[in-house]
């Protein structure tokens, strides 16, 4: 095999708490994690020697601070291989907006790096590769529905929860994850996320009790800054949505539906506000 082609989905957070601050400097988060069908393509083909990447967008970095440069630098780190590959990114999913479109590529490159050249590397170590490269990336190789702990990368998977409506607000400022860390104010946060009861109610497959009861701890940072998410979140819940929260750091506000014509209606809403509104469903 010399190419493969592979889907490169987003996830959402069906809810984030942020516990603490460890002693290394990160976050200890208790989140539930979505893969969603908003995708990227990622274009794998192999090549003598070293990486070139190429994209339709052109925010997207082409040299080593790419999570796909990485991903090919963990699979030669990890299996001695010694080739070269050309990365296309066909980008869909917007940059720096909480939906972890380069963590999803990171772990589309891994897996499909692992197909091109034969490695047999099983999803373990895959995810264990992947950690090294971001948080997100194991879950993102996992995919379905997950609840995630210690930075991101402790995951249990759960019942799956696919098909399920989802609209995406994305409003066109991108959020740096690190910066909304900095800025949280933990003992500003009273209430704790009961994550154990959301996990239950997609357990049982309750759309409703889990969309109304869905909480983001960052909107605290980043809604203040941008006002218009709260607007967002309102028209969602007046146009119909179960409930609306903002993913990860954000900026995009997603909105859970359980009807197509007020889905579509709210989608309208929207876009008399902002530009960049997408329908997509769970996986
Ligand atoms: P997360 O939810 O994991 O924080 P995000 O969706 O907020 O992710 P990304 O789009 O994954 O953010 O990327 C944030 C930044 O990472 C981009 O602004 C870009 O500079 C850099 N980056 C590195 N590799 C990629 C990639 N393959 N696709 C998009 N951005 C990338």
């Amino acid at each position: 095999m010399d190419e493969v082609t592979l889907d490169s989905y987003g996830k959402i957070n069906l809810s984030l708490d942020v516990l603490y601050k460890r002693d290394d400097g990160y976050h200890e988060i208790n989140t539930i994690m979505q893969q969603i069908d908003l995708k990227d393509t990622i274009i794998l083909k192999d090549r003598e020697k070293g990486i070139k990447i190429e994209s339709n967008e052109k925010g997207v970095p082409l040299g080593p601070s790419n999570l796909v440069y990485k991903a090919w630098e963990q699979i030669r780190n990890k299996t001695g291989i010694d080739r070269g590959v050309h990365i296309t990114i066909e980008k869909n999913i917007p940059l720096a907006s909480g939906l972890a479109g380069g963590s999803a590529n990171a772990a589309t490159t891994l897996k499909g790096l692992n197909t091109l050249w034969n490695l047999n590397l099983s999803q373990e170590e895959l995810m264990e590769l992947g950690v090294n490269i971001g948080a997100d990336v194991p879950f993102c190789i996992l995919g379905g529905t997950a609840h995630a702990q210690g930075i991101g990368e402790k995951l249990t998977p759960l019942n799956s929860f696919s098909n399920k409506l989802v609209l995406l607000a994305n409003i066109d400022v991108p959020i740096s994850t690190a910066q909304v860390y900095e800025n949280i104010n933990l003992n500003s946060i009273d209430n704790r996320i009961d994550i154990d009861k959301l996990i239950q109610y997609i357990q049982e497959g309750d759309l409703s009790s889990l969309a109304k009861n869905m909480a983001n701890v960052m909107e605290k940072v980043v809604v203040p800054k941008y006002p218009i998410i709260q607007k967002i979140k309102k028209i969602m819940i007046q146009y119909g949505a179960l409930g609306s929260i903002m993913s990860g750091s954000g900026p995009t506000v997603f909105g859970l539906f359980d009807n197509k014509a007020k889905l579509y209606r709210c989608k309208e809403e929207l876009e008399k506000h902002i530009e960049k509104v997408y329908i997509c469903k769970t996986i």
